[in-house]
């Protein structure tokens, strides 16, 4: 799970952000202060920070150049107000990844983030294409079809196919399906778990019922069977 710091003073803002980041399924942490955030940058890995420039203590740019040089290289986007035009230049040349004029629309937003997440540090090595099944799935866009037909998927089942894929011909117990994708806040059974897998089972098998490729082993978990590449 993909874990996003918010760096803002307003409440309201801040808040927001953080419901519709949780809602997308992002983990979320929040700052009220340039000082707060520059902490929690410096002495946490984020996927992602999310930098208000104009902040009590000390300013997004200040945050921004200070986790620079201090050698963090989590991606950043800076949240600016209008009128700050002439700020978003410098707010690049101090290190910041991408930034967002305020007042932003929430799909705007996210589109960003992606984008920024796309060609952030940790994607090495990870998949953006695979085919599962009869499932085509971009794991970078989160699009997934069928025949050229689009497939609804939520995020989280686009997290557990894309593990099983990187995890694939292995066997990935339950636990470690609920400590990876869900992580320690959440407390889901592994019931949870089963549920998912079926849900995912419909969309990649020919005969859900007889599954050819997520399979079960028993008392463990799952193996999703795929040729090597
Ligand atoms: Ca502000």
């Amino acid at each position: 799970m993909k874990q996003i710091l918010i760096v803002e003073d307003e409440p309201n803002m801040r808040l927001g952000l953080k419901d519709n980041l949780e809602f997308e399924g992002y983990q979320v942490k929040l700052a009220n202060d340039g000082k707060q955030g520059l902490e929690e940058i410096v002495n946490n890995q984020f996927d992602l920070v999310l930098l208000d420039v104009m902040l009590p203590e000390l300013s997004g740019f200040d945050v921004c150049k200070i986790a620079r040089e201090r050698g963090v290289a989590t991606p950043i986007i800076l949240l600016t107000a209008k009128g700050e035009e002439i700020d978003k230049v410098l707010g690049l040349e101090l290190g910041a990844d991408d930034y967002i004029t305020k007042p932003f629309g929430l799909r705007e937003l996210l589109a960003r983030i992606k984008a920024v997440l796309r060609r952030g540090p940790d994607k090495k090595g990870s998949p953006s294409e695979a085919t599962i099944g009869r499932m085509k799935v971009n794991f970078n866009s989160y699009m997934a079809n069928i025949d050229e037909e689009p497939v609804k998927m939520s995020h989280k089942e686009f997290e557990i196919l894309k593990y099983l894929w990187e995890h694939r011909n292995d066997t990935v117990s339950r636990y470690q399906l609920l400590e990876d994708i869900w992580g320690y806040h959440e407390q889901p059974t592994t019931r949870t778990v089963d549920n998912f897998i079926l849900k995912l089972r419909q969309k990649v098998e020919k005969n859900p019922e007889d599954p050819q490729i997520i399979l079960t082993v028993h008392g463990i978990g799952y193996k999703m069977l795929a040729a090597r590449d």
